[in-house]
């Protein structure tokens, strides 16, 4: 098994600026000054080992979408504009003209979770299956409305692939598409679904849009328990603490130190932070990373949890 992100910001896409990407050669430039650059393998050498990510890369702006791969059909996890990459690189490899099959698992509604499905190419290839699963019941409502008019020309009927919805329901466990899954309701505005995905040995947790209270953090708490020995958990840090239980609390997302605490808790593996907050630039993000790292160090020395900051492009073998 492993995950591949193909769209990890929160809240709307988030496009890099030309004055971001000058700033980035700047400082790369700057950074090289004491450096003997004379052959292209030697600037290359020079950006993997000698650059920040913020100044070598960026975090992307597609908005949520997350692939399981390595299984029997494609499995996502959310439609957001990451969809459209994962769709253009599969028909790129010939492998999304169909017939393909598709299980696409929604956490909730919110357009950052849907958006990207009207861009996405294999939608449009006769052969190609595609199952949408959600835990709400105007999900089939959502897909139809969004490709009505007056906010998109093409209708979802008329797309060539046979698409089917699939009502899903907290605390059940469902075998799909050769993996056990199983929703947990969240709070967010609306409600949002968190799905946990095992496959043999491995467990994977897509758990975003949700907001925790201080008791998530008990040892009962049924997120401990969902998110327990996780070798991945994707976790919605869009905040820090100091805007989760200040100006943004009830707006329906956590931080990055709530996460901390409760993978340590859950004894989860590998922690990756997600739906990364769109007000945030490359550098700040970068400073996030550290500083959640940095808490870990301090609230559980021990610990032997792997801190990630998901970014668009990212892939994760389990
Ligand atoms: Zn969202
Ligand atoms: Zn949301």
């Amino acid at each position: 098994m492993y995950v591949h992100f193909w769209g990890t910001r929160g809240s709307l896409p988030t496009p890099l600026k030309a004055d971001q990407v000058r700033e980035k050669i700047f400082r790369a430039l700057c950074l090289s000054r004491s450096h003997t650059l004379t052959s292209d393998e030697a600037v290359r050498s020079f950006i993997d080992g000698r650059l920040s990510f913020a100044v070598k890369g960026t975090y992307g702006g597609n908005t949520a979408c997350v692939e399981i791969g390595g299984q029997e059909a494609f499995v996502l996890c959310d439609a957001g504009t990451g969809l459209r990459d994962f769709g253009k690189a599969l028909i790129r490899s010939g492998r999304g003209k169909g017939p393909a099959v598709f299980h696409l698992f929604l956490s909730h509604l919110h357009w950052d979770h849907l958006q990207g499905f009207p861009f996405f190419e294999p939608a449009y290839c006769g052969g190609n299956r595609i199952h949408i699963y959600g835990c709400h019941a105007d999900l089939e409502r959502a897909f139809v409305t969004q490709q009505s008019p007056p906010g998109f020309p093409i209708p979802l009927s008329a797309l060539g692939a046979e698409i089917r919805f699939h009502t899903l329901e907290a605390g059940q466990t469902y075998a799909i598409a050769g993996l056990s899954v199983r929703p947990i309701f969240q709070s967010h505005p609306g409600g949002s679904y968190g799905f946990s995905f095992t496959s043999g040995a491995k467990k994977f947790v897509y758990s975003t849009d949700v907001e925790h209270g201080p008791e998530a953090q008990e040892a009962d708490s049924p997120f401990i328990d969902f998110f327990r020995d996780a070798d991945l958990l994707v976790f919605d840090a869009q905040y820090s603490l100091a805007e989760a239980i200040g100006p943004k609390e009830t707006w329906g997302h956590s931080s990055n130190l709530l996460g901390v605490e409760m993978a340590v808790l859950a004894k989860a593996k590998r922690l990756c932070l997600f739906h990364n907050e769109p007000a945030l630039d490359d550098e700040a993000l970068d400073r996030f990373l550290g500083e959640s790292r940095q808490y870990l160090k301090i609230h559980a020395p021990d610990s032997p949890l792997q801190i990630d900051l998901a970014y668009d492009g990212l892939r994760i073998d389990l």
